[in-house]
């Protein structure tokens, strides 16, 4: 599917449990001149046939980088057997070379990034930015002349993303939320368009800090250890799974409320620093 002027998005219905609304692998540029990709799905052969067949309708264009949003296996898995296929330079957030030089038994092809780089392709250009939260290795690709913002698993479509460290995530919302967009293309979920893609990021960040100020509200009524809190803030009949990974955020929370240094923690429980 074609999104804007310079964006191709091949979407795969994955069927992973924890990617409602499926996968997208994008290809940036012009296909009669050059083009990038953005991450290279998971190690299943039929994705990365998708990937190809897509591109080869696209009139198997010239393919000068493949950008890589993070190191999770669902956006480098088929990465050796594309660039064996293009044979182009793979870039990514330092913090993932050493893994990637590995998985190609290549050096020379794996390029580092840095924070708000500019990489050329056709006519346009994309800029980088590192976003860890998610992942410390995270980074968004923002293409300012499409007004779209490339936020890999940062921000999804139709779920809210896991994190692992709360304080960099919120900094990396703020930051992309920074540069003005109407569409995000995320890793995973549909596409959002205009008018909702202008806010989403947005949304996105409010909805943490909101959950934020419930837990401390919580927590001032007395309820002190992750599963409590858990327990008064979510449904009571969520799936044991879903339970899982709402106690999991809310442990997020806890731990950046003591590295804020608003709460102590002895154990299990938390309680207010000072108190
Ligand atoms: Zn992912």
């Amino acid at each position: 599917m074609r999104v804007s002027e310079n964006i191709y998005n091949m979407h795969i219905d994955d069927g992973a449990p924890s990617h409602p609304g499926g996968s997208n692998n994008f290809f940036v540029g012009d296909p009669k001149k050059e083009m990038v990709l953005i991450d290279t799905g998971d190690y299943q052969r039929e994705w990365t046939k998708s990937i190809l067949d897509y591109y080869t309708d696209l009139g198997s264009p010239r393919i000068i980088g493949i950008l890589i949003t993070h190191g999770h296996s669902d956006h480098i898995g088929g990465l050796d057997r594309l660039q064996e296929k293009f044979k182009c330079p793979v870039f990514c957030h330092p913090e993932l070379s050493g893994k990637l030089k590995m998985l190609l038994g290549d050096q020379e092809a794996v390029k580092n990034l840095s924070h708000f780089q500019k990489l050329s392709v056709a006519d346009i250009e994309l800029q980088v930015l590192f976003t860890p939260g998610h992942e410390i290795d995270h980074v968004c690709y923002y293409l300012k002349s499409d007004s779209v913002m490339f936020t890999g698993d940062s921000v999804l479509g139709a779920s809210s993303t896991s994190v692992r460290h709360l304080s960099s995530y919120l900094s990396s919302l703020k930051l992309i939320a920074s540069y003005p967009h109407e569409t995000v293309c995320p890793a995973h979920g549909p596409v959002v368009p205009p008018p909702r893609g202008s806010g989403l990021v947005e949304w996105q960040l409010n909805h943490r800090l909101k959950r934020e100020e419930q837990i401390l509200d919580v927590l001032r009524k007395g309820f002190s250890t992750a599963s409590t809190i858990t327990s008064e803030i979510y449904p009571r009949d969520l799936s044991d799974n879903l339970r899982f990974t709402a106690q999991r955020n809310v442990e997020t929370h806890l731990e950046k409320l003591v590295e804020d240094d608003v709460l102590s923690q002895e154990e299990s429980v938390y309680y207010f620093t000072g108190s």
